[in-house]
């Protein structure tokens, strides 16, 4: 049987180990940093529910401005509606019939916007519609921006975008994202290949405009590159996701300088299970935490890691002790995506990690709804 959950005014220092904590304090200024962000350069935001899939915050982020969020994935989608969440944009790819009908249904219920990248895809996502009575959709055209991913080339934008107006489906604009882009590790390589995407986004407003239509939008940009899309003039909406926890990863890049300061606001609460005179060995593994991009950091004293496996993470001494055994250990994990959707629920806790409580337990909604 699992552990019962933690009731709200429970100690942080009572919690079980592993537990996924979310550092409200620090959550709620990450939300609040990027809204305000957006807001003083007149700009969209539309934040990427696939970072916590958690309709919880998602409510967070649509109480500070968000005009919606975005998801990668249709179960996920339906997850989040039906926890309540009625403003969704599934930026990723539809291809198959079934589940294109499934989308054009969650359209009847929830206001949906959607992605294309090929003449196939329109004409069955337009099928699709008809068969459900025509439920009111915003369809983007997905454009390759340098990431080469899914998306047209900047020139055949024109074209889908026509295909999509013949079909009777409303054009929404242009979805443009380059995520390769944002775990470049230096700011002025980072900003070289976003200049890059932007010239292709431009190319590709350019082909909509040139077939006489106009360009409602133009959304996208993450964590690691959102200055450059709200610099540039083209974006008019942003769907940043990781800045809410802020991962390991996205601390490893050098800071653009007029980004606002994102907090670490995801920690995995850990224990020393085993130690010897030259390790400590913790009870967190690749089970409780993604290591796709690397193995977590130890916090705030870091102590070199080493993977152990499923189930175990390995420190090693540095200038600084090694816990004894029985202590508490907080991780920031090396990606926040694929860690949260490892864990049933978050743990929120407010007065920080050592001296905090709970507040609430967050329900991770749409966890494993990969398809
Ligand atoms: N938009 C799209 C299409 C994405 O695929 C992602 C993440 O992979 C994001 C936005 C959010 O990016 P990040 O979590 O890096 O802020
Ligand atoms: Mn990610």
């Amino acid at each position: 049987m699992a552990s019962p959950l933690p009731p709200p005014g429970t100690p942080v220092s009572a919690l079980p180990t592993p537990t996924l904590v979310v550092d409200l304090d620090a959550l709620e200024r990450n939300i609040a940093a990027l809204a305000a962000f957006a807001q003083a350069r007149g700009l969209r935001l539309r934040p990427h529910a696939k970072t916590h899939k958690c309709a919880a915050i998602a409510r967070l982020q649509l109480a500070a401005g968000a005009v919606g969020v975005c998801v990668q994935k249709l179960s996920e989608a339906e997850a989040l509606a039906d926890a309540g969440i009625d403003r969704l944009y599934l930026s990723n790819q539809l291809i198959d019939p079934a589940r294109l009908g499934r989308a054009v249904a969650l359209a009847h219920r929830v206001q949906l916007a959607l992605a294309v990248d090929s003449p196939l895809g329109v004409e069955r996502l337009a099928t699709a519609w008809r068969a459900g009575a025509q439920p009111a959709l915003d369809v983007f055209v997905e454009v390759d921006i340098g990431q080469g991913r899914c998306g047209v080339p900047p020139a055949q934008a024109g074209a889908l975008a026509l295909q999509v107006v013949a079909a009777g489906l409303r054009f929404a604009g242009l979805q443009a994202y380059q995520g390769k882009a944002q775990h470049v590790r230096s700011a002025a390589a980072r900003s070289t290949a976003l200049a890059h995407a932007a010239a292709l986004t431009r190319e590709a407003v350019a082909s909509v405009q040139a077939t006489g239509l106009r360009v409602p939008l133009v959304t996208g940009a993450g964590t690691g590159s959102f200055v450059h899309e709200a610099a540039s003039g083209l974006w008019g909406e942003l769907q940043c996701g990781s800045y809410i926890f802020m991962d390991r990863d996205y601390a490893d890049n050098e800071p653009d300088a007029e980004a606002p300061h994102f907090e670490h606001a995801l920690f995995l609460k850990a224990q020393v299970i085993s130690r010897s005179e030259h390790h400590a060995v913790l009870d967190a593994g690749h089970k409780s935490h993604a290591i796709d991009c690397g193995l977590p950091i130890t916090w705030p004293q870091r102590w070199p890691t080493a993977n152990g496996g499923d189930e175990h993470l390995i420190l090693h001494p540095d200038e600084a002790p090694l816990p004894a055994l029985g202590d508490t250990v907080w991780l920031i994990p090396g990606h926040c995506d694929p860690t949260v959707n490892l864990h049933n629920h978050l743990v929120a806790v407010r007065g920080g990690l050592t001296q905090g409580q709970v507040e609430a337990v967050w329900t991770v909604d749409a966890r494993g709804c990969v398809q």
